[in-house]
């Protein structure tokens, strides 16, 4: 088939304006290769998280909208899937160089709407192009399996096949690598897309829509639809859905790991955590109070691979003062701002909700050795932000080491050895991401070995997966069979 193809370097984002704000800008819909106004009586304000400005608004698409974008996905499967790999793998090629010429324009897009710092942000895009890359290695990705004469005159094969329309769900916290670890993967394949990015975020997935677009990739391979319940609904019940990527909170990903499988989908669900930095005496303390403190904060702890949890064995508890002094000197401010080191939290209902938690901890008889409640930053005194904060004294029976906080707040618990340790990670219900921090290989090895959680990081505190492997997650982090991107190949 004949396409024409228009690459463009630099994409001049006209979602919002660089600078100011004249007037609310409305999130377009895409379908069929054309970003459309919605007709909705229904739309949410899309605000900065550093001044609570509105900044633009994103619509509830209407059945109507919704049903359009699914036949375009329908339409433009059965000529996508028979389309080469070799040219699936070209349009891919051209997209990761637009990301790369773009990568600054997304971060930009990220830091307003989501507030985190435009570093935070530039990774957030680098993390996403890196499974963008990792798509490109499709010819390799998709091989089957061969045995000859399996019995007398028979061969046998395998193929890996798209499946059809696929959908994804995305969260709010890192609103270019989420969708980057969707739909790239899934079109390489042969699948069709329909995408819903968080209502609070759009504005990088409508980018990477158009640098999709310029890259080559045919109207309709890709559509997208935004809303709330009711675009979740219509996903998991759709019967030309075949398959359901979901990344988000616990309460929204059981619900559609449940309702899709029910309608005969494949869904894989990342859900919530609460990460543990188990923390050893012997430990190269320098590192280890740097990373901790990094991997806490460091976004606002809006990460789902935050270490929002420090054990300290033994010894090592003698550190807290030192951590206390270091988390303090961690500069909190509007996304981009120079040398800000975490910026504000999505909404003044999750400060709250932050707030209460820390809250929580002083009722149940923990201790506040670090309060980042009442912080007030110079020039955004409207903003949602809250200061790195630490609670010592934790037990696991608390609120605050029961529930997700998602935000810049550190719990930590102490215990006398690493069998203790290990024991209190494997009774919390999640299992995301872990840490052992330690000079001793026998320790590393054995807490790698004993803890159920699925990504361990010795001496490493984010320990998320490069593309080639799959981002994992155990237990309640998780729901479905496939993982994420790396060779599972989710959707083939
Ligand atoms: P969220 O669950 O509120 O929203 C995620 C998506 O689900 C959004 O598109 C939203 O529109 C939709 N949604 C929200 N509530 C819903 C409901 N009740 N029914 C149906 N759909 C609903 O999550 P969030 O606040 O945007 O993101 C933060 C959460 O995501 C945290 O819990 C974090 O740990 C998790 N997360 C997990 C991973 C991972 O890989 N495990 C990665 C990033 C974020």
């Amino acid at each position: 088939r004949a396409r024409i193809l228009q690459v463009s370097s630099k994409v001049n984002c006209t979602w919002y304006p660089a600078s100011s704000f004249s007037s609310v800008s409305s999130v377009k819909l895409f379908i069929d290769g054309k970003f459309v106004e919605s007709k909705s009586d229904r739309w949410i304000d899309i605000h900065n998280p550093a001044t609570n400005e509105v900044i633009g608004r994103v619509p509830q698409a209407t059945k109507a909208e919704m049903d359009a974008a699914i036949a375009s996905c329908k339409r433009a499967f059965p000529a996508w899937a028979e389309t080469s790999v070799l040219s699936r793998q070209q349009v891919l090629l051209r997209y990761q160089q637009l990301i790369k010429d773009n990568l600054k324009e997304i971060a930009r897009l990220i830091t307003l709407e989501q507030g985190k710092t435009l570093a935070d942000a530039e990774g957030d895009v680098f993390r996403g192009l890196q499974v963008v890359e990792h798509a490109c290695s499709v010819t390799s990705l998709m091989l089957g399996e061969t045995m000859p004469s399996i019995t007398k005159d028979m061969d046998l094969y395998s193929y890996r096949l798209p499946l059809g329309v696929c959908a994804g769900i995305a969260p709010f916290n890192f609103p270019a690598m989420i969708p980057l670890w969707m739909f790239p993967m899934a079109m390489v394949c042969g699948n069709t897309f329909l995408m819903k990015p968080s209502e609070r975020v759009p504005g990088a997935t409508m980018l990477l829509a158009k640098l999709l677009q310029d890259s080559g990739a045919p109207d309709g391979t890709l559509n997208i639809i935004h809303g709330q319940h009711d675009a979740v609904n219509f996903i998991c019940d759709h019967p030309d859905i075949k398959a359901i990527s979901f990344v988000g909170s616990n309460q929204a990903g059981e619900y559609i790991f449940e309702r899709g499988s029910r309608h005969g989908k494949r869904v894989q669900a990342n859900m919530g955590a609460k990460n543990h930095g188990v923390v050893m005496p012997d430990a190269n303390k320098e590192n280890t109070l740097n990373q901790l403190v990094g991997a806490a904060f460091g976004a606002a702890g809006q990460r789902c691979m935050a270490l929002s949890t420090a054990i300290l064995v033994g010894e090592a508890k003698k550190w807290l003062p030192e951590l206390v002094e270091r988390a303090k000197k961690l500069r909190v401010n509007a996304g981009d701002q120079p040398g800000a080191d975490l910026g504000p939290l999505i909404t003044p209902q999750a400060k709250e909700r932050v707030c209460n938690l820390i809250d929580s901890g002083t009722k149940e008889g923990a201790s506040i050795l670090l309060d980042g409640r009442k912080i007030k930053v110079k020039g955004y005194e409207n903003g949602n932000f809250v200061g790195p904060t630490i609670i010592s004294d934790v037990k696991p029976n608390m609120t605050c080491y029961k529930e997700e906080i998602f935000g810049p707040v550190l719990v930590v618990l102490e215990t006398e050895t690493l069998d203790e340790a290990i024991k209190i990670v494997n009774g919390n219900p999640y299992g995301n991401g872990t840490a052992i921090f330690t000079t001793n290989g026998a320790a590393a090895r054995k807490y790698s070995h004993l803890v159920d959680v699925g990504q361990v990081g010795v001496n490493v505190p984010i320990p998320v997966p490069l593309p080639m492997f799959s981002f994992t997650g155990s237990r309640s982090s998780f729901r479905g069979d496939t993982n994420f991107y790396g060779k599972q190949v989710p959707m083939s």
